[in-house]
Order: structure tokens, then C-alpha cells, then sequence
């Protein structure tokens, strides 16, 4: 085997930027970068200079001849290997991201302690970047639009990413051709919250639709599925006008659901309208996104799924006074002029100092704030909340005459993220024994397709949150969406509320709610059952409840 100049200059340069990473000798990683460099630019291969003449090379010297030596003979270098071996694989990944280079990226993984891109753009929508020496407001930007590029390119979409791009093409269609059916079936139309495929059902000739996109530039990946400018990817049930219905319903519930549904009420037949196979069991319209089940009684049992207009109050987000964006007053009357009655506002506790966590002096120079806002926006009300971390013992950020001063208390883990279930499980049931606890936050920690969470025992921490009156948030960060939706029909067998919060660190986030609302319809939830659907008075019964048991 024989490397040629390129290679060998990668190896050089991957080895100078995992030694700044890790912080090793400079003088020695600007060696091997300026070897990188003078080897890329050589007019003659290496593999056919002599060790003498390659060391003579100016640039180059005794100590990178011998590297050079190593390569050619090994593929590799030790050293490079051992640096390797001692780096996460999403540090490698970060290196890939424009706008980061090695000195950045150690101050991402030894201070910030980030080891993949999804909690990178993470931390960066939360405004934590700006925090750290060298990186400003347009660092931030641009890191944040590298690693979305990033993730583009990995075939795993966040339902809100392919959105978008799903209106604009079922507009596409319909305006092209108006006398033909599209309806989007499959994970989309189930709102899974992470896609990997866009389906559409229609009564479009296959031709004239490969045509179609093809003229428009999709690329045609296998019969019937099509790629654009390396989205997502998209395909086509085709079928008749007289049995689109059918079509539709077959490919959009799990194929759990359509057996057990054929087995119950006889095999689909043929209709152009998919209604009509829901009136033919005399069953009521099962909702696409519930399509998951092969228990039919519950998905039959639930009425009247939850909505986005049942949602009344803004739970948990984040002003300036720790990571947020903006306000508090810019926040509440941004939540008061889009119909809402009232904001919980919950920013960081005192140990989160990298989100610029309030310490007692804060607290009570925001809850004078608070005072004076209500005052003045009422009826709409802020309520005087704090996102609590929860310790590494269990335990919550204050003391209880602190804690006591707050009207709600979400806490929820931040630090020290890698642990066993065991770990996880002490701090979350110390949390939640906590008689100040109301709503426990991101259950799980995962960051959707970058974070995994920590292992958790949900069925014993739903049961004690029954146990301790604990409502359990369903965070609507679409990337978050934790807990997750499966578990909503066992929560709602223990009687634990839920609570749809959009832990919005920008006015622009009060959105995101409707990611938990399409990710909760999943689960089956209704406004009933959902703390940030209690109307004002509602919620402020509540609030007095709890003073019972933290009183107690
Ligand atoms: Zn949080
Ligand atoms: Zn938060």
C-alpha cells in the first residue's frame, strides 16, 4: 500500500488539531500543521524521495521524516492513534463544523463539557455559547447553521425540520395537478417526532410523476422513492381514485395497527374515501397519529384529542435574567398579546452558572419585577417559578425558606448527565420526594438523534410521581420532547398530570408547544389531563393545592 502526499498530510493535520484539542505541546502541534501544509503543497509524491532527501525538505526536519516514515509504512501514527482513542466520536464530528477550530472545540468538551453536535446546537439555542471566551453572538450563528447542515446529511429528520418542506410540496402537487389526490401517509402523518422518509399516497400515473420530478431536479433513488438537493427522502404510493381511501389507510398506521384491525373487523376493502372504513366498523374516526397501537380499546377510548388552542398558559422558558433572549417583560407581553393567560416563568437555579443562574439576591430583585409587572398586565399573571437543578445527590438548588418563595418548582437535571439508572434514578426520586417539586422537567435528558438520555426506570418514576402529586412535563423543544409519548397512557392510568411546556428561551420558542400538543396527541392526552391547559384560575387552584402538601 502505498500513500500519497494528501494522505499523509491529513494524518499530519488530524494530529496537530487533536493535540490543541487535548492541549499538548504547541510547538510541537504547529510542526506537524506547517508539515501539513508544506506537504500538501509538494510538486513531487513522497513515496518517491529517499528519507534523506525528505528530510531535507525545508519544513520538514528530522523528527516529521520519521513520521512520514511511519506512515508509509504503518497507515498511521501512534501518537495520532492515541489521541484518537482518547476522543468522543462527536468531538471528531465537531471538527467537521465551520467556525470551530481545536481551541474552540476543548473549550466546548473540558469546559462546557458537550460531547456531540445535538447538544452543541443545543446549548447553542440556549445562548450558552455566547457565555465562553471567543465565542460571540455570530460564532454562535454560525455554528448553530453548520451543524443543522450537518444533520441534514444524515437521513434523520426532526418532525419540525421537514415541515416545511412537506406544505411546500403537497402544494407543488395540488397546483400541478388539480384533478389528482396527494395526502401525505406513513411516519409523517402518524407525527412520529423523528422521520426518515416522507410518504404520499395518490391516484397520479407513476410515469407522469417520475416525469414530473424528475424535470424539477429529485433524484431517483430506487422505483418509487426520490431525493432533493439531499433531503429527506420521498416516496409514492400509487394506487386508483376508487381506492385511495383504502390505500391510505393501509400505509399510514403501523402494520401492529392494520393487523389487528383486519383481524378485528375483516380485510380492508377497497374505498376512496377512508372514513367510510372506520363507519363500516361503526367505530368513531381513529386519528392518524394514534395509528401506533395494536390495542384497538385504547385508541377508541379517548375522545377528544388534546389541541394547541387547549393550551392557556406558558410553563417554563427563560428571560435574560438567566439564558433567555429576552425580557421578562418582553416575554409576558408577547405571551399576553398571543392570547395566552398566563407565563410561569422558570429560569436557572444558582449551581447552573454557565446559564447564568440566580442567586438569592436575584430572586428577590425578580420577584419585585414580577410584583410590578402583574400589576400592570393583569389579568394576564406571571407566576414566580424557577427551573431547579437537581443536584447530584438529589437534592434540589436552595434551601427550602428559598424554595418556599416560589409559587412553582420544576426541576430537572442539567449536570453530570452520564450516570447509570441506579444514579439517575436516586436524584430523580429525591427530586420528586421533594414536597417542593411541582413539575418535574425533561424527564430524561435526551436530545433527539444526538443525545441518548440517561437510562431511567420510568414506570417507578411515574409511580412516584402519583405517589408526591408531581406533574411530569412533556418538554415541546422538538429536539427534546422528553417524556416521551409512549409513556403518556401509563401516566394518565396513575392520574400524574402532564404539562406541555415549551421551555422557551426566545418569544419565538412559545411555537415550539406545538410540537408537545402533536407528540402528546400520540399518547392520547387530553386538555383535561395537561397542567399548562388549566385556564388561569384553574392553574392558580393548583398553585394553592400544592401549598398543602409543601406546607405538610
Ligand atoms: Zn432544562
Ligand atoms: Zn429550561
Amino acid at each position: 500500500m502505498t500513500y500519497n502526499n494528501e494522505y499523509i498530510a491529513a494524518q499530519f493535520s488530524l494530529l496537530s488539531r487533536l493535540m490543541d484539542i487535548h492541549n499538548e505541546n504547541s510547538f510541537r502541534s504547529k510542526t506537524y500543521s506547517n508539515a501539513a501544509f508544506v506537504i500538501d503543497k509538494l510538486p513531487v509524491e513522497l513515496t518517491d524521495m529517499s528519507l534523506a532527501e525528505i528530510t531535507v525538505i525545508k519544513g520538514i526536519g528530522d523528527t516529521v521524516a520519521k513520521k512520514i516514515a511511519e506512515i508509509q509504512a504503518s497507515g498511521t501514527l501512534e501518537a495520532l492513534q492515541k489521541l484518537a482513542n482518547k476522543t468522543p466520536s462527536g468531538i471528531f464530528e465537531m471538527m467537521q463544523i465551520k467556525g470551530l477550530g481545536p481551541k474552540k472545540i476543548a473549550t466546548i468538551w473540558k469546559e462546557m463539557e458537550i460531547e456531540s453536535l445535538g447538544e452543541l446546537l443545543y446549548a447553542c439555542h440556549e445562548n450558552r455559547l455566547q457565555m465562553y471566551k471567543g465565542f460571540g453572538e455570530k460564532t454562535q450563528q454560525q455554528v448553530i447553521e453548520s451543524i443543522e447542515f450537518y444533520f441534514k446529511n444524515q437521513g434523520s429528520y426532526l418532525y419540525a425540520e421537514v415541515e416545511s418542506l412537506v406544505d411546500l410540496l403537497q402544494q407543488m402537487f395540488t397546483e400541478n395537478f388539480p384533478h389528482n389526490k396527494f395526502s401525505t401517509t406513513g411516519s409523517f402523518r402518524r407525527q412520529d417526532i423523528v422521520i426518515t422518509s416522507l410518504e404520499w399516497v395518490t391516484d397520479l400515473s407513476e410515469t407522469v410523476l417520475h416525469a414530473f420530478l424528475e424535470e424539477r431536479g429529485f433524484r431517483r433513488l430506487n422505483d418509487n422513492s426520490f431525493v432533493h438537493n439531499n433531503q429527506v427522502n420521498i416516496s409514492f404510493h400509487f394506487t386508483t381514485s376508487e381506492e385511495f381511501g383504502s390505500k391510505l389507510f393501509t400505509t399510514t398506521g403501523c402494520n401492529e395497527f392494520v393487523k389487528s384491525f383486519e383481524s378485528k373487523y375483516g380485510k380492508i376493502m377497497p374505498t376512496e374515501n377512508e372514513s367510510l372504513i372506520f363507519q363500516k366498523a361503526s367505530l368513531p374516526f381513529i386519528h392518524p397519529c394514534r395509528r401506533e397501537y395494536s390495542n384497538l380499546d385504547i385508541l377508541i377510548g379517548v375522545k377528544e384529542l388534546i389541541a394547541p388552542i387547549n393550551i392557556k398558559g406558558i410553563i417554563h422558558c427563560h428571560s435574560k435574567w438567566s439564558d433567555g433572549s429576552h425580557s421578562l417583560r418582553q416575554m409576558a407581553e408577547s405571551a399576553k398579546s398571543q392570547g395566552f393567560e398566563y407565563l410561569v416563568i422558570s429560569d436557572h437555579s444558582q449551581s447552573a452558572f454557565y446559564a447564568n443562574g440566580l442567586k438569592p439576591d436575584r430572586i428577590r430583585a425578580q420577584h419585585a419585577e414580577i410584583d410590578e409587572l402583574n400589576k400592570e398586565l393583569a389579568p394576564f399573571f406571571i407566576f414566580k417559578s424557577i427551573e431547579c437543578d437537581i443536584l447530584n445527590d438529589g437534592s434540589l438548588d436552595y434551601s427550602d425558606d428559598i424554595l418556599s418563595s416560589f409559587d412553582c418548582i420544576i426541576a430537572s437535571v442539567h449536570s453530570h448527565l452520564k450516570m447509570t439508572e441506579e444514579k439517575a434514578m436516586t436524584r430523580l426520586l429525591g427530586a420528586i420526594q421533594n414536597k417542593h417539586t411541582t413539575i418535574l422537567g425533561h424527564a430524561t435528558g435526551r436530545l433527539l438523534l444526538s443525545r441518548q438520555g440517561y437510562p431511567v426506570d420510568h414506570k417507578v418514576l411515574i409511580d412516584a410521581c402519583a405517589a408526591h402529586q408531581v406533574a411530569i412535563e412533556i418538554n415541546a423543544h422538538p429536539r427534546r420532547l422528553d417524556i416521551d409519548w409512549k409513556w403518556i397512557p401509563y401516566c394518565l392510568e396513575k392520574n400524574v398530570l402532564l404539562s406541555i411546556n415549551p421551555d422557551a428561551h426566545h418569544i419565538d420558542g412559545f411555537q415550539d408547544i406545538k410540537y408537545g400538543v402533536l407528540a402528546a396527541q400520540k399518547g392520547g392526552l387530553t386538555s383535561k389531563q395537561n397542567l399548562s391547559s388549566f385556564s388561569l384560575s384553574q392553574f392558580t387552584a393548583f398553585i394553592e393545592q400544592q401549598k398543602i402538601k409543601r406546607n405538610g
